[in-house]
């Protein structure tokens, strides 16, 4: 099956009587005991065991466990890891997760941040109890590239586990399993979802093992599972993610290009742009370049804040991945601890009609001007 098939087809299971065409939803929490049967909903449930297969089919990978946000997925991999195990994170890792490695696990795990877009970095980073890798690429909300099989080989040849953070492109562009990655992870409250209503997020493994089993014991037992109804609705805007993810690279190619070209911009990142430094890496592992872009305003925050607040379809609020296109002043949501550039604007391109988001920005950036 092609993905766009599988997308739409993979994973329900439908029974009953009455053959409906959408597996209902089971709200049931509990299962009555027989041989074979469910026994709760916290370790499972029909909607999310179709989720979950759906999942791993789409990445290419062996097994998937899904919980109720991203940062419940990531975190669960840092419980399993066993305690003072030291591993490599991006710099530029999603501040949310980058927040729990800084604070809840500052005494349970050694930590190095560094810019892996340099694969050398990785090895100056390693150490001999290092456990873990985690890439995340393109990266939020700088969009750096990592190049998920160097950084593969050289964590195997160290016996180091890699994670994947594959939120911004997604398996319609990405699929870290084939590059070498042992697993992925989603914020699937994004593209997944799409139509910002949603909050989830999974892990897919390559191979079922030992640490795979104690990710999931974390999930099943730690209890930040995902409900029923959030599965539910996962599965139906997943048989569309390939049309969206088309639609929401082709705006953000073209909208990349226009800031690229405006005299009121100092920078773009997208790793579409042909001058975007890791252009070439991106080229040979995506298929696709994403929704998602960033850029650097000329002058200062207050100019960039005028800038969105004056454009009439993106709204101004954080996350990304919807069928809306939102925009925010990244370095205002993260807070004053934060490296990320106060002129750097986040944009989430979203499937409003291209010529509308284009004469959108061109009004605001004369506002400013
Ligand atoms: C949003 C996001 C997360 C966290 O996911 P939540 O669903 O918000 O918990 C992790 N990684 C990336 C790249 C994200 O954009």
């Amino acid at each position: 099956m092609k993905f766009e098939t599988l997308a739409i087809h993979g994973g329900e299971e439908i029974t009953g009587p009455h053959k409906p065409v959408v597996q209902p939803i089971t709200m049931s929490t509990t299962f009555e005991h027989h041989e074979g049967s469910l026994i709760y909903s916290r370790a499972n449930n029909p909607n999310r065991m179709a989720l979950e297969k759906l999942l791993a089919d789409l990445e290419m990978g062996k097994a998937a466990a899904a919980f109720s946000s991203g940062n419940a997925a990531g975190m669960a991999i840092f419980q399993a890891l066993p305690l003072g195990s030291h591993m490599v994170a991006p710099s530029d890792m999603y501040h949310g997760l980058k927040k729990q490695l800084v604070e809840l696990f500052k005494d349970r795990l050694e930590v190095t941040f560094t810019d892996l877009s340099d694969p050398e970095n990785l090895e100056k980073a390693l150490q001999p109890n290092t456990e873990l890798l985690w890439i995340e690429t393109p990266s939020n909300p700088m969009l750096k590239i990592s190049d998920i099989k160097v950084l593969s080989d050289m964590a195997k040849d160290n016996e180091v586990r890699v994670v994947c953070d594959n939120t911004f492109a997604t398996p319609v562009f990405q699929n870290p399993l084939q590059l070498g990655a042992d697993m992925v992870m989603h914020s699937a409250t994004k593209y997944f979802g799409g139509h910002s209503d949603v909050l989830g997020g999974a892990l897919v493994t390559k191979v079922v093992d030992d640490f795979w089993q104690d990710v999931v014991n974390v999930q099943q037992t730690g209890g930040a599972v995902l409900s029923p109804f959030d599965c539910y609705m996962l599965i139906r805007s997943i048989k569309t993610l390939a049309y969206r993810m088309k639609g929401h690279a082709e705006h953000a190619g073209m909208i990349a290009s226009f800031l690229d070209q405006h005299p009121q911009v100092e920078n773009v990142f997208y790793p579409g742009l042909t001058n975007h430094p890791s252009h070439e890496v991106a080229k040979k592992q995506m298929t696709g370049f994403g929704g998602i872009l960033s850029f650097l305003v000329k002058g200062n925050p207050n100019d960039a804040d005028k800038l969105i607040s004056n454009l009439k379809y993106y709204t101004n609020a954080t996350s990304l991945g919807g069928v809306e296109s939102l925009i925010e002043r990244r370095a205002a949501v993260e807070g004053p601890n934060t490296k990320t550039p106060q002129n750097l604007i986040r944009l989430s391109v979203g499937l409003e009609h291209l010529d509308d988001l284009l004469s959108d920005l061109d009004q605001a950036f004369q506002t400013i001007g």
